[in-house]
């Protein structure tokens, strides 16, 4: 039996024990786990026509590919795919701050989960060769404040479900750094350089999936990514729950 028939199984035992409750209305959620009803996840904003490759709404006009969209077509970005299924807008900002700020973990299953089920709808992606899931680290001195990384709690739930090998360990965050939204595009990437390190004998050959909670401007999972890569993976993928496309 594959580990995620296992935990399929657990989890439907689960839902007879303690059946799954919506997050926002807390009606009933959706059996066997998934604890959004489907009213309340008709209504959450998604990214209106993603462009497969930055997942930033496309220009209609100006066309879009696999190779990007007119905003990022000109950009050397060192992933193939951003996939983020949801706008980063209310409901969801209350989530996500729910799940860092107050230790909603129930809101980790739900994300991992909505994520899952997205790219099962996109049966030719390339996550389909991805060996290994890797979390958006924190800072060491933020992990200690938080007590949890909630990239890392939503990634657990994707590795179970997609039955891939989770590798927190391979990519680690060696400097912290200031927020990045206000700053330009060549202020981002100086606040950024040499934040992340990835193992090579961890990620060397690998496609990864690299999983985090919000892509804002895109220029922190761009610098996690790019380390990756120097460390040897063969590829990688981002999966965010959530894309801001102000910012
Ligand atoms: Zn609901
Ligand atoms: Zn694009």
């Amino acid at each position: 039996m594959r580990r995620s028939q296992v935990y399929t199984l657990i989890d439907r035992c689960a839902g007879w024990v303690l059946p799954p409750r919506c997050v926002l209305c807390r009606r009933p959620g959706q059996p066997p786990a998934y604890d959004l009803c489907a009213d309340c996840e008709a209504e959450i904003p998604v990214v209106p026509d993603p462009c497969r490759r930055c997942g930033l709404p496309r220009d209609a006009e100006a066309g879009a590919s696999d190779h990007g969209c007119a905003q990022c077509r000109a950009l050397d970005l060192p992933y193939s795919r951003c996939v983020a299924p949801w706008a980063y807008e209310f409901p969801v900002t209350q989530l996500v701050q729910a799940l860092k700020y107050q230790g909603a973990l129930a809101n980790a299953r739900v994300f991992g989960t909505c994520m899952v089920a997205q790219a099962l709808r996109e049966q030719a992606d390339p996550w389909q060769r991805a060996a290994l899931v890797v979390p958006m680290p924190l800072h060491p001195s933020r992990l200690v404040e938080r007590g949890f990384n909630q990239s890392h709690e939503i990634a657990r739930v994707v590795s179970r479900l997609l039955d891939l090998r989770l590798a927190g360990p391979g990519l680690r965050r060696i400097r912290s750094t200031a927020p990045q939204v206000g700053l330009s595009r060549r202020e981002r990437a100086g606040n950024l350089s040499g934040a992340f390190a990835a193992d090579s004998s961890v990620v060397a050959g690998q496609q990864v999936l690299l999983i985090d909670d919000v892509v804002t401007t895109g220029s922190t999972v761009a610098t996690a990514a790019q380390a990756l890569l120097v460390a040897g993976a063969s590829g990688v993928v981002v999966w965010a729950l959530a894309r801001a496309t102000q910012c």
